[in-house]
């Protein structure tokens, strides 16, 4: 786990993220630590400068290359539903993206595996990382229907690109016990999806949580 001093690093208005935070709360995010940690990590920061000013609406927003940044209510939401789970040592994410939803994870849970398949958006994620001293992640450039083999099995696994099935590789590379959050489905529509290994056997218990929209899982990587 990892705690980031963000004092100085530009906060903005203090009122403003308080909104969100209260915002999250009424839409039933209500684990604490969750909560505490989106209220201080400076969402802006993942963004374009012309786009900083919208950070703490709880709206997705554009971060290039057709990819967005998440609302902070689905961020908040698919992250509580996995730490609902137990503790999490290992957790992989799918979808790096602007690195936000990864910075959260990487103050929840003790290491966070990201894979991106569009290299400028992993670098700029990585540059975050680094300027936030985040020691507990490693991100790295592939396409994440396969997962990510050399770091398995995982407590965890959080994809925030939409497969239109389940991709069979993330299943198997659960630990024991394991919790897969997944939106699944077409661009029209999608539910989210909380899938659980059931001990260290191949079955696997399935719950659909809501309706949600993500962009695509798309396979390949970009350079
Ligand atoms: N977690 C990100 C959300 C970014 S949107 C954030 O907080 O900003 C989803 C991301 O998934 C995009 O960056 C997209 O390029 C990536 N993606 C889509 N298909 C993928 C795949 N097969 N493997 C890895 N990443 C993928």
């Amino acid at each position: 786990m990892n705690s980031i001093d963000f004092a100085g690093i530009g906060m903005t208005s203090q009122r403003t993220r308080e909104r969100l935070i209260k915002r999250l709360e009424e839409q039933g995010i209500s684990n604490q630590a969750v909560l505490d940690v989106i209220k201080r990590t400076p969402r802006h920061l993942f963004l374009d400068e012309a786009l900083a000013h919208r950070a703490y609406e709880d709206t997705a927003l554009p971060i290039g290359f057709s990819q967005t940044l998440s609302q902070p209510y689905i961020v908040a939401r698919m992250t509580e539903i996995l730490l609902s789970a137990g503790p999490m040592r290992r957790v992989l994410e799918i979808g790096t993206g602007s690195g936000y939803q990864t910075t959260i994870l990487a103050q929840l849970v003790d290491n966070v595996y990201s894979v991106e398949r569009i290299e400028p958006l992993l670098k700029k994620a990585q540059q975050r990382f680094k300027a936030f001293g985040l020691n507990n992640v490693y991100a790295s450039l592939s396409d994440g229907a396969f997962g990510c083999q050399q770091n398995a099995p995982y407590d965890g696994i959080i994809s925030t690109a939409a497969p239109q099935s389940i991709p069979e590789h993330l299943l198997r590379q659960l630990a024991p016990n394991g919790t897969l959050v997944i939106p699944v489905g077409n661009g029209a529509s999608q539910s989210l999806s909380v899938i659980k290994r059931m001990g260290a056997s191949n079955e696997y218990d399935e719950e659909i949580v809501e309706k949600v929209k993500f962009v695509p899982l798309l396979s390949g990587v970009i350079h």
